[in-house]
């Protein structure tokens, strides 16, 4: 992207500014028409590389919610974590009922299930939500984001619990009461309204980079890659305009978190049943 692409951008959104939110309203009657960049609120652009499709700011939850099935910027986030969502529940329903062994393996499993839906969910009705008002878009934001720590933590615990496996309790609970008071500590960063402004956007990336253990390949490239796009805002800072509807970079994100949890899953579940089969024998053969 040029600088003169970039004073062009600039100065489109600029020369809309607060005037844009007077033509963004939606009608009585429910019906609304997608809108440029240039006609939304300040708080509904925080990427001014997709041009157009944009929602107008909608001041209906019920017509927010029924601009799911309508095609604009949000369509593929909303979608993307929605069927995520429903596929995690679905899988947390078989898994809890067919595959677990004891209460433990119940628990530890429910506790990471519980952290995945939690931030899809949270995430479907944040971008949802998000073009209703800019109370309603700050609330949401925050949300999203405790879905995200909700999914680092909750993903850690299985692994401690089988990586631990042998070890006494008080080992497992040290791990697990750390990675929940790093949590604790992370929702109240991301409570602050400070969050959200544009130069903490390379930080809420790393949110997304650091959902699970580097320890699983495939699973770290997937939240490095979608973290990595989503800072850069790839591709559509490099054709401004082409990607307003579908690919843009936070649906390949969002994209890479689904297939993150699936490789999270994945991982954990080879690793309890690896201790799981092998039982009291693995402890008393291995220092693990
Ligand atoms: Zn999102």
């Amino acid at each position: 992207m040029t600088a003169a692409k970039n004073g062009l951008l600039r100065r489109r959104t600029d020369k809309a500014g607060d005037a844009g939110s007077k033509s963004c309203q939606s009608s009585p009657s429910g019906s609304w028409d997608v809108v440029d960049v240039d006609s939304l609120p300040q708080f509904l652009r925080d990427n001014e590389f997709l041009l157009s499709g944009h929602r107008p700011q909608l001041h209906s939850i019920v017509e927010c919610c029924r601009s799911a099935f309508r095609i604009h910027t949000e369509t593929c986030n909303i979608w993307t974590h929605l069927l995520g969502c429903v596929g995690t529940i679905l899988l947390a329903v078989y898994y809890l009922t067919f595959v677990t062994s004891d209460w433990l393996h119940g628990v530890t499993f429910s506790v990471f299930f519980s952290g995945a839906i939690f931030c899809l969910g949270a995430s479907t009705i944040f971008h949802m939500l998000i073009c209703h008002s800019e109370e309603m878009c700050i609330l949401m934001a925050k949300i999203d984001y405790c879905g995200v720590i909700a999914l680092i933590v909750s993903s850690f615990i299985p692994w401690v619990y089988f990586g631990f496996y042998c070890h006494d309790s008080t080992i497992k609970l040290m791990y697990m009461s750390s990675a929940v008071c790093l949590g604790s500590l992370c929702i109240w960063f991301v409570l602050q309204d400070k969050f959200r402004e544009p130069r903490f956007r390379t930080i809420r990336a790393d949110g997304q980079i650091f959902g699970c253990h580097d320890w699983l390949i495939f699973m770290a490239i997937l939240y490095l890659s979608g973290g990595v796009i989503y800072a850069m805002r790839l591709p559509e800072r490099l054709w401004p305009g082409k990607f307003d509807i579908w690919c843009q970079s936070h649906q390949i994100l969002h994209i890479c978190v689904v297939g993150g949890v699936v490789a999270c899953y994945n991982g954990a579940s080879k690793l309890a049943n690896h201790r799981l089969s092998l039982g009291a024998q693995v402890c008393n053969t291995t220092s693990s």
